[in-house]
């Protein structure tokens, strides 16, 4: 038996067999429940389509989070086929690589507002559409983020202030939720090597970084926040709701 049997749920944002919305799906899935995927664009269906596949998902579709008719049309295909649903994995940012490096202060206003659209209003987005079908039924979203949401990453940058944006969605969120039976949380993970990452200029020094100076002296797997996300995902955690784990090896409460 497992911990989600008879769980039904969508995840946004697998890339490739790297990406943080994979290893969660994987967990998911091996404790039972049963998962549609989407993909950006034309560019992706090839590689999410095979992952999803071979843990039997039958439900795979477009969904670029900035075309509200693609969404929408998401949970309407998800309405038609499940009814309800339990679930929601929002992984998914984007930035522009220009404005990963170099000074903060040179973010243009469309880079500024491309960030912001694909990395916090589309948690907004997402729940709007998907409401209809998850309240009332203890079901619960989960959403990533990076510690460069608190304090200054060199060349986070605009990704930062996305991160700390989608943070505050989440609080603002988890209260109109509660009252519908629908909790929302934020998995702060450490730095994990992925697609979106090595958009960062220098991420292997943040990799490096962490490994020497977090408690656990090494860095996370993608594994480590896949069971994070399976506790959000499940009764476990029928009691939290608007919070921030960081999953991190702990290098966040690491002063001088
Ligand atoms: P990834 O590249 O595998 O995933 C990023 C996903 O965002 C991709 O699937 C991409 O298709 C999707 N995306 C981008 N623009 C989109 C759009 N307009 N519409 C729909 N989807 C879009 O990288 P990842 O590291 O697995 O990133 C997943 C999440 O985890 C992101 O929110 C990222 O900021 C966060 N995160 C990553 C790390 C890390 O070090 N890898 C650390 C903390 C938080």
């Amino acid at each position: 038996m497992g911990m989600l049997d008879n769980k039904k749920g969508v995840i946004f944002g697998v890339a490739n067999e790297r990406s943080l919305a994979w290893g969660i799906a994987q967990t998911l899935h091996n404790e039972g429940m049963e998962l549609a995927f989407t993909y950006a664009g034309e560019a992706f269906e090839s590689r999410v389509k095979p992952l999803a596949e071979s843990i039997g998902s039958k439900i795979i579709l477009p969904c670029d989070v900035t075309d509200d008719n693609q969404i929408n049309s998401v949970f309407e295909t998800l309405k038609k086929e499940w009814g309800g649903l339990d679930g929601i994995v929002h992984s998914l940012a984007f930035a522009k690589t220009e404005e990963l490096k170099g000074e903060f202060l040179n973010t243009t206003r469309e880079g500024f507002k491309l960030a912001l659209d694909v990395s916090a209003y589309s948690l907004v987005a997402l729940v709007k559409a998907a409401i209809p079908l998850m309240e009332g039924r203890d079901s619960c979203i989960v959403t990533l983020s990076y510690y460069g949401s608190e304090k200054v990453i060199s060349n986070y940058n605009v990704m930062g202030v996305a991160k700390a944006a989608l943070e505050t969605c989440v609080r603002y969120l988890a209260v109109d939720l509660g009252p519908k039976k629908v909790r929302i949380n934020t998995i702060s993970a450490g730095p994990v090597k992925t697609l979106a990452a090595m958009g960062i200029s220098g991420f292997k020094g943040i990799l490096d970084m962490v490994e020497a100076k977090s408690p656990l002296k090494r860095n996370v797997t993608p594994e480590d926040v896949a069971k994070t996300a399976l506790y959000l995902l499940s009764p476990l955690s029928s009691g939290v709701t608007g919070e921030i784990i960081h999953v991190d090896a702990g290098y966040n409460i690491m002063g001088i």
